[in-house]
Parts: structure tokens; sequence; C-alpha cells
């Protein structure tokens, strides 16, 4: 198991670009403030969207296009590096006009239309991904 204290560190409130791209978005407002470890949330809606689901056998991710308008109902994650990059990983739960609810790990092709979201900057962690070789999955390495 991987266990590390953190504190708090700086927060921001933000309201997203009208057309631009969910994921990349979240990104560059880390990249712009600096932040390299921490948690997001976002709730919204999109104009078209696309999530991810993980094959865990064949480990690998399989995209699901969502055409057409969304709620965002959820969209939850956290921030860490990779080689050296920041890394937002969320997952993103969406409703339709009739209430019905789509979800996934967040990947880019969610065209925004409004959204809200927090970004909470943690100290004193070190999160840093690397290659898990029993998941697939680039994972925070001990
Ligand atoms: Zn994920």
């Amino acid at each position: 198991m991987f266990v590390q204290n953190i504190q708090a560190g700086q927060s921001f409130v933000f309201r997203l670009p009208h057309g631009e791209d969910l994921l990349q978005a979240l990104g560059d407002i880390c990249r712009e403030k600096g932040v390299q470890t921490g948690r997001v949330e976002v709730i919204g809606a999109v104009q078209s969207a696309a999530v991810a689901y993980y094959d865990q056998e064949k480990q690998e991710y399989a995209r699901l296009e969502l055409p057409g308008e969304w709620e965002i109902l959820s969209c939850l994650g956290n921030i860490s590096l990779k080689q050296g990059e920041v890394i937002v990983h969320a997952h993103i739960t969406l409703s339709d006009s009739q209430g019905r609810v789509y979800g996934g790990h967040l990947v880019p092709g969610c065209s925004i239309f409004a959204g809200e979201g927090f970004i909470q900057e943690f100290q004193g962690a070190r999160l840093e991904r690397d290659f898990d070789s029993t998941t697939g999955l680039p994972l925070w390495k001990e």
C-alpha cells in the first residue's frame, strides 16, 4: 500500500472556457498556477463527450464517444506527475435529458459548454506515476 501525508497548499476556483477541451483546460490551469499535486472537481455541462473504460484483461483503454449535450454531474480527479509532466487523472459522470447516466475515465474530447471547478493543491507529497506491470497502468510509485 502507498500512503503519504499531505498538507493543503493553495486553492483555486475557476470558470471553464466555453468550447475548449475539458481535460486540456484542467491541465492548463495546473500548469499556469504551478500545481503539480492536488485534487480537482468540476460540475457543469459539455456539448459533446468522450470517456474511456479500462479493460483489465487486455490492459488497454476502450474509448466511448458520447455525442450531444450532457450535464457534468460530477468530475473528480487528482493531479500528479508522469515523466515530469503534470497529469490530471479524472473520472466523469454525465447525464442526458432523461437523467440517464454514463461515465468513465476522462479523455480528450469533452467540449465545455460551461463549467465551474475547484483545485486544491497538495504540499509535502511527491506524486510521480510510473508503469505498473501488474495492472498495465501508470500508477503512483512508492
Ligand atoms: Zn482513470
